[in-house]
């Protein structure tokens, strides 16, 4: 699969869920999320004290917390890559997908990993860590799909997809499980839909990919829309997104030059 990232600027999400899984660099071997990963993401962790440290921020936070915004970055065969699926090995950091955070790392990346490769200096610089992040978080999003598709949660199409979008939402629906749409950037007629504006305020709608790479990734020649029904998907999905945002917002702010102050 070679999808390019997409633009990921969506500018919808304001959800916090999150099911990172796993436990820090421990624990037994599981399948890492590719383009062709099929299993759903984990269930939040009930393990407490998973603290960790935002190496942008220096604050620390719970990563097992569905809140917690907390990325882990590792050196994989001497690439920095984000583990956005929790399960890769070796040596982590952590940084928050937020654009002052996704700033402020590199210079504390190369500190970190420096310990610990003693041949690999990655250029880390905040342009590159935050399309690092876009890429990461396009190619997560496009495994999480596959992986909805696969357990049959993804209602495909325009037709299909507004139908469930024009039902009311259950009681449980309406506060988390409802479902999320996916509109392809250049699917602009259904994005207008009655459906899709209304579902936009609520938070559910993602606009990503284009229709001819959802096509791809759902089995379909071009995909204008789709609805994924998953709750932990949908949450991880949204997560994702965020997080894309973030990096897009750090590559624009490193571009434009910005000299924040090291603290505030
Ligand atoms: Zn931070």
């Amino acid at each position: 699969m070679s999808l390019t990232p997409p633009p990921l600027r969506s500018g919808s999400v304001a959800a916090r869920d999150f099911t990172h899984g796993g436990p820090f660099g421990s624990g037994p071997k599981r399948q890492t999320w590719g383009g062709s990963a099929a299993a759903p993401p984990k269930p939040p962790s009930k393990a407490n004290g998973r603290m960790r440290t935002c190496i942008g921020c220096g604050e620390r936070q719970n990563v097992g917390r569905q809140a917690s915004d907390l990325l882990r970055l590792v050196v994989a065969e001497g690439q920095l890559v984000f583990d956005l699926a929790g399960g890769a090995f070796g040596r982590g950091v952590h940084v928050h997908a937020r654009p002052d955070c996704l700033l402020r790392a590199p210079r504390k990346l190369m500190r970190a990993f420096d310990r610990n490769s003693d041949n690999q200096r990655e250029d880390v610089g905040a342009a590159n860590l935050g399309a690092l992040l876009v890429a990461a978080c396009s190619r997560r999003m496009a495994g999480l799909l596959i992986a909805a598709r696969r357990l049959d949660a993804v209602a495909i199409g325009s037709d299909a997809a507004l139908s469930v979008l024009g039902r009311p939402l259950g009681a449980s629906e309406a506060t988390k499980a409802a479902p999320l749409a996916i509109v392809a950037i250049d699917a602009a007629s259904v994005a207008r839909s009655v459906e899709v504006m209304r579902a936009a305020s609520q938070g559910r709608v993602l606009a990503w990919s284009n229709r001819n790479e959802l096509g791809a990734l759902l089995g379909e020649v071009a995909v204008a829309i789709c609805v994924v029904r998953h709750e932990s998907i949908a949450a991880e999905l949204k997560k994702m997104s965020a997080a894309a945002d973030a990096g897009v917002a750090a590559m624009e702010d490193s571009a434009a030059g910005s000299r924040r102050p090291e603290a505030r």
